[in-house]
């Protein structure tokens, strides 16, 4: 490898840019890492971190509003968003500082540049500069894409400017029915904007249980969203400081901010993957194998610019598993089943494993048990809500291989549950554990009635 400058040279600086660079380096690698905008990637700088902040935030409202029915007697609250904008700043920065920290301290050199393949061992910097590399690992993630090219598109933002808005938009757009559009619905909504959702399709979170996207749903319209299914966006207007939005229906929706948020793209764009040879796959990503090696031998690939399964954890997984295939001498494919996923909605939705519906094509039975329940909590505060568990069972094996949860704490639950199902632990196995009263995730415990039980239905 001497004859390289470095053995890895890391195009990226995300969760699994980060990852990889610094398990390579403590594997013994030279690696230098490229990163054009701020070191954390998607994740910590416009993604899950700064939204879980703004998720947090959002909460308040209702934890207000419930306290009355606890004795409490509050003041009308007041929210600034200014003062959440710049301490979820101001946390970001130091996440940024400590991602820096954590690399330079492995030894890990970054260059603040961006970089582009010139051949399959050249890495050219924004300078000019030309890096030679062993192996390069490319983990530049994905960007929001804003879906059809509408009339009036440059008004509408994505989630990267969401997290900068100079104020509170008092009503709310919304395109699109999946992760980003259906969490910042919630978190608009919750601050105090009028938030207007619009889908294409009949209903929203789509790939999710068909109970957990009616239930998610319902609770979002009586929380005060108002959820438009079956037409998209036509177009956008200014009128001064507002924006008219017409719908493929036929309606108009005024708004002050129009927010898109119909999927990511992986960052391949001006790359340089073809002067590199590097395959890309049907569904647009970087095409790789199980570990993450690209048709290019010393390439390789992790995180959302694969468009595997593109979620934080996954591509640090990836990252590490990378490090340890290439430079610690222990070939690691990467499990993308049963991985544990949530949308931090309101109501929150925790899931993992296998819905109904795909169960039922997979199993030869299928169990289901559910339990609807009003949350303790909402017995004093009075709030209208409902918590939904749903357990998906392999009637044959008994192994429970789904579990789907709106609610509070939803995504909280998902996780233990999650260890439970990679564990293949039956619905004996849950019967058997005892339950923990009162909590909600006991009824996970003591589900004894199936809901419904599915035979497959025989291949034509
Ligand atoms: P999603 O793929 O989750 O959802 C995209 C939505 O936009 C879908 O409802 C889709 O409709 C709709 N859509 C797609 N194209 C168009 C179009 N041309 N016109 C109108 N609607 C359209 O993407 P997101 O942007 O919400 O999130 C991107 C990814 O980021 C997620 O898939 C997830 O991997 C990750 N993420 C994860 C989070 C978490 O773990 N909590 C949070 C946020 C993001 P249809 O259903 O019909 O295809």
């Amino acid at each position: 490898m001497s004859d390289y400058d470095v053995d890895l040279f890391v195009i990226g600086g995300g969760s699994g840019g980060v990852r990889a660079a610094r398990i390579a380096a403590q594997h013994g690698a030279r690696v230098m890492l490229a990163e054009e905008y701020r070191l954390g990637g998607t994740c910590v700088i416009r993604g899950c971190v700064p939204k879980k902040l703004l998720v947090y935030a959002s909460r308040f409202r209702g934890e207000f509003e419930d306290a009355a029915g606890f004795g409490w007697t509050l003041a009308q609250p007041s929210f600034d968003w200014s003062t959440l904008i710049a301490n979820k700043d101001k946390e970001i920065a130091r996440l940024e500082a400590a991602y820096t920290a954590t690399l330079t301290k492995a030894g890990v050199a970054i260059v603040k540049s961006r970089a582009t393949l010139a051949d399959a061992h050249t890495v050219q910097l924004a300078n000019g500069e030309r890096v030679r590399a062993a192996y390069i690992l490319i983990s530049t993630g994905g960007t929001p894409s804003m879906g059809d090219q509408i009339p009036g598109i440059e008004h509408a933002i994505s989630s990267n400017e969401a997290f900068h808005l100079p104020e509170l938009p008092r009503r709310v757009l919304i395109q699109g029915g999946g992760y980003i559009a259906v969490e910042f619905a919630g978190i608009f909504s919750g601050l105090g904007a009028q938030v207007t959702l619009v889908y294409r399709g009949e209903n929203i979170l789509r790939g999710f249980d068909d109970d957990v996207r009616q239930h998610v749903r319902a609770d979002m319209e009586k929380h005060g969203v108002k959820v438009v299914t079956g037409c998209k966006i036509a177009a956008l207007k200014r009128n001064g400081a507002h924006l008219a939005a017409h719908l493929t229906g036929g309606s108009q929706i005024a708004a002050d901010c129009a927010m898109f948020a119909v999927g990511r793209l992986p960052n391949i764009g001006k790359l340089g993957v073809q002067a590199a040879g590097i395959a890309i796959a049907k569904n647009g990503g970087i095409s790789v194998d199980e570990y993450s090696r690209t048709s290019v031998a010393n390439i390789y690939a992790v995180g959302d610019v694969t468009n595997r399964v593109n979620l934080t954890p996954v591509a640090i997984r990836e990252g590490h598993a990378f490090a340890d295939t290439v430079f610690g001498g222990k070939p690691t494919a990467v499990d993308h089943t049963n991985v544990p996923t949530a949308v931090f909605s309101d109501p929150e939705v925790g899931a993992v494993g296998l819905t109904e519906g795909q169960a039922r094509l997979h199993c030869v039975q299928t169990d289901i048990y559910k339990a609807m329940f009003r949350p303790l909590r909402a017995t004093l505060s009075g709030r209208d809500t409902t918590v939904l568990l749903k357990l998906v069972v392999d009637g044959h094996s008994g192994r429970v291989v789904g579990c789907h949860m709106v609610g509070e704490r939803a995504a909280e639950m998902a996780q233990l549950a999650a260890i439970a199902i990679k564990m293949r632990a039956t619905k004996a196995d849950f019967d058997a554990t005892m339950a923990l009263h009162p909590t909600t995730a006991e009824e996970l415990v003591t589900m004894r009635t199936k809901s419904a039980s599915y035979a497959r239905a025989a291949a034509e």
